[in-house]
């Protein structure tokens, strides 16, 4: 079971959050077309390292925040606020890309 930051609890084990999926996914513009509409809503990367998610502390404090996690690991790099970027993770660098 992961360990998860809460940034407002703290630490609290995996099975108080619910995963809202990727992160950091830019809705198009209103004229796109079917196809890019269509991988807005449905095609997600499925990386085999850094994957940044949108979690919410379901069972606590009901907060939203990103997480940076090693999808091989399931080791967490990072916790951030829901607005803002990725941090830079020097050390983590996912499958090499
Ligand atoms: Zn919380």
């Amino acid at each position: 079971m992961m360990l998860i930051e809460c940034p407002w609890c703290g630490p609290r084990p995996e099975n108080e959050f619910n995963c809202g999926g990727t992160s950091h996914i830019q809705r198009p513009a209103l004229d796109c077309s079917d196809a890019e509409w269509g991988d807005y809503l449905f095609g997600r990367a499925n990386p085999c390292g850094v994957h940044a998610e949108r979690w919410r502390h379901s069972y606590g404090c009901s907060h939203w925040f990103n997480l940076a996690r090693d999808t091989r690991t399931h080791t967490v790099l990072a916790v951030y606020g829901i607005c803002d970027p990725m941090p830079a993770l020097a050390a983590a660098t996912g499958d090499g890309a």
